[in-house]
């Protein structure tokens, strides 16, 4: 579990210049422009280390139909993204780090602009600076990190398998991970991520790696920092490391739990601790804002559970919520209020939301995250009284009287909703809301008449 506290950068944001200056004084050859797609796939292209000045200013070309692409490799229609038509991979210097796992590569993440230097309307990673400078506007900033959990396994015929037996929590399990885990963190420090905890989960050959919260843009950077070391750590253990949501049918799934805080841009005050409303401390803001993430809860979902082997995990008691509710230190519940550090009250107020896994697209996630909280605040929502039972345990009467909706039973319903959500699909925009929703509708589709197996083994090896 992430220690929340107060925000610290977890790594110096480089302009163009120290860019420049550390890719020459480290001698690399290649620099890899880097973005993640609908799909939630990290692709790229990379510039060789002699063009990089020119390329940090212009760009790489990439057709306009690139990010109609689903997980399957597979073109999709999507109204702009045609074959006619380019965008430009415009990196930000901030985001630049040395690869440790490959020789003499950087990588930063980008931003697509369209010819006349806009951003362009379907890309992730503005819509999650757009939706910031909204909170911005309102005088907050936001911190927030992604709990990384995976699984290692070995591949034998085309299928996967976890690479241990090991317990929850258990010590045989943190030595047979060892040699991974402590190449895994000397490669997340040396990109300048803080190492919080680290750990054997529950299923079979399931880790979990926790970093240091961020503002939020850099929070999204690091989730794919993470994914993208981790997997290529393991490959140099024999193994493959993946962020798929249940890709084992008879083990626990992995979650990407986001954490979140709000903060006063003016006074440096979190936003979501009140001393004076107890027993919880947790402010009236914070409230409306957990009131708004539950409102446009079951189409959130779309985006941050967004595979269709994502709705296997979100099964009653499987610590992944199924429910549209939220609760202090409730680990059934979709949005959770951790209990604070003593000594540390205000700086380790903040929620968690665990309905997210690591197969969504992180820009897409926090920023659809943030937007839906934001509306409450806005509608000065209420979230009514937190539970404090698993609401699995109820009965569906009780749920009912208590308003508890049950979340989207599959990609195709949870698409649905987000179809119909008004707040989020206008702050998406209409090129970013129906690429999405075209690329996912796709996946769905293709798994619908695939063996279960197939499902498995595919989301295993894609995340
Ligand atoms: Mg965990």
């Amino acid at each position: 579990m992430s220690e929340h506290g107060a925000p610290v950068l977890a790594r110096e944001r480089a302009d163009s210049d120290a860019v420049l200056a550390a890719v020459e004084a480290a001698d690399l050859r290649l620099v890899r422009f880097l973005y993640c797609d609908y799909g939630g796939i990290v692709r790229g292209k990379a510039t060789h280390a002699a063009g990089l000045a020119d390329r940090l200013e212009e760009g790489i070309a990439l057709t306009s139909a690139q990010m109609a692409m689903n997980a399957l490799d597979q073109l999709q229609p999507v109204a702009g993204m045609t074959a006619v038509g380019e965008v430009r991979l415009v990196p930000d210097p901030a985001s630049f780090v040395m690869l440790p796992y490959v020789p003499r590569t950087g990588a930063m993440m980008c931003d697509l602009l369209t010819l006349d230097r806009e951003p362009s309307p379907g890309c992730p990673r503005s819509f999650l600076q757009r939706v910031l400078r909204r909170a911005d506007d309102r005088g907050m900033s936001v911190e927030a990190v992604f709990e990384h959990e995976f699984f290692l396994g070995r591949e034998v015929d085309g299928r996967y398998h976890p690479a241990d037996r090991s317990l929850c929590f258990s010590t045989v399990g943190m030595n047979a991970a060892a040699p991974f885990t402590d190449e895994l963190i000397a490669a997340l420090e040396a990109q300048g991520l803080r190492v919080e905890q680290a750990l054997p989960e529950y299923g079979a050959g399931q880790q979990e790696i926790s970093i240091r919260h961020a503002p939020a843009l850099a929070a999204a950077d690091n989730q794919i920092v993470v994914r993208e070391t981790a997997k290529a750590v393991a490959a140099r253990h024999g193994m493959v490391a993946s962020f798929a949501a249940k890709p084992f049918p008879d083990q626990i799934g992995s979650g990407a739990h986001v954490h979140l805080s709000l903060w006063d841009i003016h006074t440096g005050d979190n936003l979501l601790y009140d001393p004076d409303r107890l027993p919880h401390r947790f402010s009236e803001l914070g409230a409306q804002f957990v009131a708004g993430v539950l409102d446009h809860l079951p189409a959130l979902t779309a985006i941050t559970c967004p595979t269709v082997n994502s709705y296997r995990r979100l099964q009653p008691h499987a610590w992944a919520s199924a429910f549209v509710c939220y609760g202090f230190d409730n680990r059934e519940a979709a949005v959770r209020v951790p209990s604070t550090f003593w000594g540390r009250e205000q700086g380790t107020t903040n929620l968690e939301l665990k309905t997210v896994d690591n197969t969504c697209n992180p820009y897409l996630a926090l920023g659809a995250i943030i937007t839906a909280g934001l509306d409450g605040i806005e509608r000065r929502l209420d979230p009514g009284p937190p539970l404090d039972v698993d609401p699995g345990l109820l009965t569906d009467e009780e749920r009912e009287r208590r308003g508890m909706r049950r979340l989207p039973g599959s990609l195709d319903e949870a698409l649905d909703e987000l179809a119909q959500d008004k707040v989020l699909g206008s702050a998406m925009g209409e090129m970013l809301r129906e690429g999405f929703l075209t690329v996912r509708r796709s996946e769905a589709e293709f798994y619908r008449h695939r063996p279960e197996e197939d499902e498995f083994a595919s989301h295993y090896a894609r995340y």
